[in-house]
């Protein structure tokens, strides 16, 4: 059997809880029997538990946008892997480009989440990308390097099978402007090759993420080492899920 597309819907700070409610009803409706799709779910934090008892024995696999690397203590505005996974979460969103540009997450910050996150044995999603600078500077994977090794170098080979990575551009992110297949092939098959080499010839799956929508899904989903996509502002909206999904299932 081929492996599964990912769709992980990004909703970010939008929603409230009888939205979510409802746009997780009617994914719920179309998801039961998917044969080549895979749907994971981000929402806000104060959606997790009206959601997790709608998705519990469902095909659609419930997390969280970030999570603090401790179970308990004094982090204000933190919420920990222990409590989400109360809630059924089984996977975290790690460095968003959101985290990292607007909220300054560093480097290590991102890679400590993660990396505390895998070793409790959450599935991580860890996002990396440059900015339009840094790829007109042609640094992109410098980059990605810089991203990648704090986390990597925090693991064992073995504490890595939980780990997905996706590949965000900055500049592709809720802009409008899906990176070129070129720019996808070039920055997923850097991340192939040094994961490989950092994690004794491991593979990763590796997500795009950055203005996916169903014009540009069917294109991007058939690069060989794209696994899936982390999709923002597309996943708010039933129908394009609807579209998305359907591409991926090849209908
Ligand atoms: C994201 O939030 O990770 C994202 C890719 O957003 P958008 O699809 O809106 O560009």
């Amino acid at each position: 059997m081929s492996p599964l597309d990912i769709i992980v819907a990004n909703w970010k700070m939008n929603l409230t809880v009888q939205e979510g409610k409802a746009l997780a009803k009617s994914l719920l409706e179309i998801t039961s029997a998917l044969k080549k799709t895979a749907v994971w779910i981000a929402p806000a934090f104060t959606a997790i538990p009206a959601l997790s008892p709608l998705l519990e024995g469902s095909n659609i696999k419930l997390g969280a946008q970030n999570a603090h690397w401790e179970d308990k203590g004094a982090f204000t505005g933190e919420v920990s892997a222990l409590m989400l996974r109360e809630f059924g979460c089984t996977f975290s969103i790690i460095g968003h480009s959101e985290r990292r540009h607007v909220f300054n997450e560093s480097l290590e910050l991102c890679a400590k989440r993660g990396a505390a996150l895998l070793k409790k044995g959450m599935t991580v999603i860890f996002c990396i990308g440059e900015t339009l600078e840094q790829k007109e500077l042609g640094v992109t994977f410098e980059i990605l390097e810089a991203q990648l090794n704090p986390l990597l170098g925090a693991l064992d080979s073995d504490q890595v099978e939980n780990l997905l990575i996706a590949y965000e551009p900055v500049w592709a992110i809720g802009t409008g402007k899906v990176a070129s297949i070129e720019d996808i092939d070039s920055a997923h098959s850097w991340i192939d090759f040094h994961i490989r080499k950092m994690c004794g010839g491991r593979t990763l799956k590796i997500l795009y993420g950055g203005s996916v929508t169903p014009e540009n899904f069917q294109a991007v989903l058939q690069r060989p080492l794209v696994a899936g996509s982390l999709v923002g502002g597309a996943s708010l909206i039933f129908e394009k899920m609807q579209k998305l999904i359907a591409i991926s299932e090849g209908f």
